[in-house]
């Protein structure tokens, strides 16, 4: 259960964020709010979810080459940054800049994880982060764990995530050239970068079957990685510590950032979300932060903005729940 101190912060500062809005509330207030589910989307995630399954067991028969699985490990880790690096860090909170070329290597990754366009990923983060657990949250953590991770996709969003989504200012996504051809072929993009490319690299470069390299770097790495991403929501709002602020659930989670890029880091992330490296605590399992190093030091990246150490060392002794660093941060 979490401290009730945090709670009825949580619900003050609800109060604070209802009252500052109340115009915008007015105008969109949302009738009784009735959870409705998208069946056509729980089809979906059934059907996925079941190739996914059979794709373990082809696996385990062990009919699968090991060039395959190298190559969907590679592509796990290279396609994660186009979430981690691009549509979260870049787009959607302007942590760093990047050259067309970076922009465009990150958008084909992005296309390969198959998480959302990334405008689309970037409305409903930036309402995440400006209305984290209220009504108007896409992946609201006090609806529960399931409900966070991949509930939210299995429903109509509540009309408040709509109205405030609304208001986000997107301008600045807008004017890449990049992201609105993005939005405009989605769907042949991911088509192409998520399945036929990793189908078509294992069976023409080392004569894997199609079925195996359809199986294996194409759903089986997708379903694990959608799943990783999925815990940031979750997992990363739920359970943990809060060095840098007690008062809200985003927490430190040491095995979130492990399968993510170094995305675990939430409770830094939540109080500095401007903070390229998303923690404090260097390369530590923060791949994407050693990503966007080894593209600023090719000239890729530029303009890396991170948290003065001593602003970080404040807001710990004023906010934080904990003070001292363990072996892998504060756990
Ligand atoms: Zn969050
Ligand atoms: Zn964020």
């Amino acid at each position: 259960m979490r401290p009730s101190t945090r709670s009825f912060n949580r619900h003050h500062w609800t109060e604070k964020i209802n009252e500052e809005t109340s115009s915008e509330a007015e105008e969109c207030k949302a009738k009784e709010y009735k959870l409705q589910l998208k069946y056509a989307n729980i089809i979906g995630w059934i059907i996925v979810h079941s190739i996914f399954l059979y794709g373990l067991y082809v696996i385990l028969t062990g009919s699968v080459k090991w060039q395959t699985f190298l190559f969907a490990w590679i592509l796990y880790w290279f396609s994660g940054f186009g979430g981690t690096a691009g549509a979260h860090r870049l787009w959607t909170h302007r942590a760093f800049k990047a050259t067309f070329k970076l922009r465009l290597l990150l958008c084909y990754f992005n296309c390969t994880c198959y998480i959302g366009s990334i405008y689309d990923w970037v409305r409903d983060h930036r309402v995440h982060h400006k209305y984290t657990e209220t009504d108007a949250d896409p992946h609201n953590a006090l609806r529960g764990f399931f409900f966070s991770h991949i509930g939210w996709l299995m429903c109509k969003k509540h009309p408040e995530v709509i109205a405030k989504g609304k208001l986000i200012d997107m301008s600045d996504v807008e004017a890449d050239p990049i992201v609105r051809i993005q939005r405009k072929y989605y769907y042949p993009l991911v088509f192409l970068c998520c399945f036929a490319i990793p189908t078509l690299v294992p069976h023409l470069f080392w004569s894997e079957t199609v079925s195996n390299a359809f199986l294996v770097p194409g759903i089986v790495r997708w379903v694990i990685q959608l799943h990783a991403i999925f815990l940031v929501n979750s997992a990363a709002h739920l359970y943990g510590r809060h060095p840098y602020d007690k008062n809200i659930n985003p927490a430190e989670n040491f095995f979130v950032s492990a399968v993510v890029g170094g995305e675990g880091f939430h409770n830094y992330h939540h109080v500095f979300p401007w903070d390229y490296r998303a923690s404090e605590l260097g390369w530590l399992f923060n791949p994407t932060k050693t990503f966007i190093d080894a593209m600023a030091a090719i000239g890729w990246a530029y303009d890396l903005k991170t948290a003065k150490p001593s602003v970080i060392r404040h807001r710990k002794e004023k906010c934080g729940d904990i003070h001292e660093f363990g072996p892998y941060g504060y756990y």
